[in-house]
């Protein structure tokens, strides 16, 4: 019997358009591992959020894996060790996996392909990220020239189908999931997680599947909180559990506004194309200048930010943002763009501190959107610099009539009248005044960066 490969699962986890399953099936029997290493320096811890959601599709995949006659190999500790180890006791000759561009999963990239072959392949962005040049071969910085240029490149080769596994003579032995410890239990935070999602590849491809009747209204409905008018296909698509091939092949052909949900699929892309760059994005400013910025900090920035964080800041379109997050570990799209202005120029705080809060709470949290996104609020970053476009909530929020989105996440103020439900005129018991002023958070913020760039 030919010897068997091993499958290193990291943020892909899905059978179909896996192109690490496919060659390793091809190739003779097949160990699928997920190995927990995020407990080293290296690496960016992984949030509760994300925890939570890990938890859940890898008991997916597992299940999936098992109804194939195969199943789900656990093990925790450094990659570069745990591979090499689980190969001398399977008798595995060849690791495959799908590419990953965080810096920590380059990093051990490197290290495991020094100590055994290492296959590699490509299949979690529409395009490698760092093939998309300008014409004189260089990275593009601006988001609309990069996406022209990786839509010319479309569409993307036809996806995989789900391989045929073969078992290995012997499975090796795995560590219960249970045992990690990846669920919250006191307290258990999670119950509004579960109301709202079906983390693994049948969750994924149930939300594609009803996104696809929703992709023409596209345009019109994604800046409407109070509507389910996007994909959330974000965590899903962060934890690989569908593929964006996938995502382009069943939503390219559905009409309408459907480009526009392509290009956000391009910021995507985009984001992984500047950690390739830039692999201390989450980090650190793209542009120096700002570190030199006056980031408020003390026991006042502090209060600020957990006023932010707990979505009590009086600001009724930021506070049912911030709720939101914290119930359901979401937050639509517009709200995130007015939550991480507010903490960045109303409150002056440093955005990584905002960026870490996101890590933290997102199902979705992925190291480069996050970062790419942060730091374009922010105005540190290599695209265009938006410090100056200070978003004005109580002027956003009945723009983007989110009356409705208010209460169901703000029920305090769920009395309030349509007009008054974005800035109520009288105070409402339980429900906090203004943290700031938005005129004077507005001068203070445009002061501070006139004195940077001065
Ligand atoms: C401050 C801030 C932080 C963010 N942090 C993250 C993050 O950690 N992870 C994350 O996936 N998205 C992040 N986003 C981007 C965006 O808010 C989410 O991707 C989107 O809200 C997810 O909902 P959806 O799947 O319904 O999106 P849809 O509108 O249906 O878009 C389809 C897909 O395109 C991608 N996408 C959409 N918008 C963006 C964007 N601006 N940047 C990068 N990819 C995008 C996502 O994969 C998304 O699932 C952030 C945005 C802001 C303003």
């Amino acid at each position: 019997m030919t010897t068997p490969s091993i499958v290193w699962l990291r943020r892909d986890l899905r059978l179909a358009d896996q192109a690490a399953f496919y060659a390793a099936s091809q190739a003779g029997p097949v160990i699928p591992v997920y190995v927990l290493d995020d407990d080293t320096p290296r690496h960016r811890r992984m949030g509760g959020a994300s925890r939570w959601w890990l938890h859940h599709s890898l008991e997916r995949l597992d299940a999936d894996l098992r109804a194939r006659g195969s199943r789900l190999i656990l093990r925790r500790g450094k990659v570069d060790e745990v591979l090499p180890a689980l190969a001398a006791e399977t008798g595995a000759s060849a690791v495959h996996a799908l590419h990953h561009y965080e810096p920590w999963w380059r990093n051990a990239e490197r290290a495991v392909g020094k100590a055994m072959p290492l296959h590699l392949h490509h299949g979690n962005t529409l395009a490698p990220p760092g093939s998309v040049l300008t014409g004189s071969g260089t990275p593009f910085k601006i988001f609309t020239p990069f996406w022209r240029a990786l839509s010319e490149r479309m569409p993307p080769a036809p996806p995989l189908p789900v391989p045929d596994l073969t078992a290995p003579t012997h499975w090796p032995a795995s560590d219960p999931l249970d045992s990690w410890g990846l669920l919250p239990i006191k307290p258990d935070w999670a119950g509004g997680f579960r109301a709202e999602w079906t983390p693994g590849e049948g969750g994924a491809l149930e939300r594609l599947e009803t996104f696809v009747r929703r992709a023409p209204k596209y345009a019109e409905h994604r800046n409407l909180p109070s509507m389910e008018g996007t994909s959330r296909l974000s965590a899903h698509l962060h934890f690989g559990e569908v593929s964006p091939a996938m995502v382009w092949h069943r939503t390219a052909a559905a009409g309408g506004s459907v480009a526009t949900f392509l290009g956000e699929i391009g910021w995507r892309e985009y984001a992984q194309n500047v950690i390739v760059q830039l692999p201390d994005y989450g980090n650190r400013n793209a542009r120096e200048a700002y570190d030199r910025f006056p980031w408020r900090a003390g026991p006042d920035a502090d209060a600020d930010f957990a006023a932010w964080t707990q979505g009590r800041t009086g600001y009724p379109i930021v506070d049912a943002g911030m709720r939101q997050l914290w119930v359901s570990g979401w937050m639509h799209n517009r709200v995130r763009m007015i939550a991480a202005s507010f903490l960045i120029k109303h409150l002056l705080v440093d955005w990584r501190r905002g960026d870490q809060w996101f890590w933290d709470t997102l199902v979705d949290a992925d190291y480069g959107s996050n970062a790419v996104n942060w730091q374009w609020s922010a105005g540190t970053g290599v695209d265009s610099n938006m410090f100056v476009r200070i978003m004005a909530p109580l002027t956003q929020s009945p723009k983007f009539d989110a009356g409705d989105y208010i209460r169901q996440w703000v029920p305090e103020l769920a009395h309030l009248s349509d007009l008054e439900i974005h800035d109520p005129v009288k105070p409402v018991r339980g429900y906090p005044q203004k943290i700031v002023d938005h005129a004077a958070a507005r001068a203070r913020a445009l002061a501070a960066h006139q004195a940077l760039k001065g």
